[in-house]
């Protein structure tokens, strides 16, 4: 055995923060930088804004299907906001976790603090502040593709969503993109390094002191 063969199981790293704070721009970034990583797809019963594409952003969906992917056990976590269900599949997460794949998740605090229950081994949460609540503003209402009620109301929300980040362990202020960008990709990094995710570590060490003696 070489240290080559040491194999890893995946992690799975949450991203989460008030909308407009920039969780989606650093999540494209993230993905394509990174092969070993994969984005969960969430099912939501929200319409798809203009320019979603369905099975990429969401599965779109209605309340019957969500009601019935609920009762089979098919969601991981799921929640409702802004009075609309969002869910994790539970399938790709676990295929990927096993091949050592890392997967991620733009899911809200409700979301993670469900997969904090089930999996604390695998997660890995990073809170994303915005600079200020005037930049929060600026960014939801540049994207143009909510109404104005929309908008007001993800303002309103975004306090109670911030009261959450001690619930994380890592909290980014995103000044600049790609400085957040980067910051998330170290947290990545060192993490796939944890003791507990390296299988076949004790195999190889103990191979090492043998060997070494
Ligand atoms: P949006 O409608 O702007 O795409 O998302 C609204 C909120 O729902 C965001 O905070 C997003 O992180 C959260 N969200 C998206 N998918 C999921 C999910 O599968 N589970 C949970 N709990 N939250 C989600």
């Amino acid at each position: 055995m070489t240290g080559d063969l040491i194999q890893r199981r995946g992690l799975m790293l949450v991203l989460s923060s008030p909308s407009g704070a920039g969780k989606s721009s650093i999540s494209r970034q993230l993905l394509a930088h990174e092969d070993d990583l994969t984005l969960s797809v969430s099912a939501t019963t929200r319409s798809r804004r203009p320019g979603e594409i369905d099975g990429k952003d969401y599965h779109f969906t209605d309340e019957t299907s969500f009601q019935i992917g609920i009762n089979k056990g098919e969601f991981l976590e799921y929640a409702k906001v802004f009075g609309n269900y969002y869910g994790t599949p539970r399938a790709l997460v676990e295929e990927k976790l096993a091949s050592g794949k890392d997967v991620l998740f733009d899911i809200d605090w409700q979301g993670t603090q469900q997969l904090a229950d089930l999996m604390p081994e695998d997660l890995v949460k990073v809170f994303i502040l915005p600079p200020s609540v005037q930049e929060l503003e600026k960014r939801l209402l540049s994207r143009a593709q909510d109404t104005a009620e929309v908008v007001a109301g993800r303002m309103a929300k975004a306090a109670d969503e911030m009261s959450h980040y001690p619930e994380y362990d890592y909290i980014i202020v995103n000044h600049d993109l790609e400085k957040s960008v980067s910051q998330v990709e170290q947290i990545l990094h060192a993490e796939r390094l944890k003791r507990r995710r390296q299988i076949g570590l004790s195999d190889f060490v103990k191979q090492l002191r043998d060997q070494a003696q």
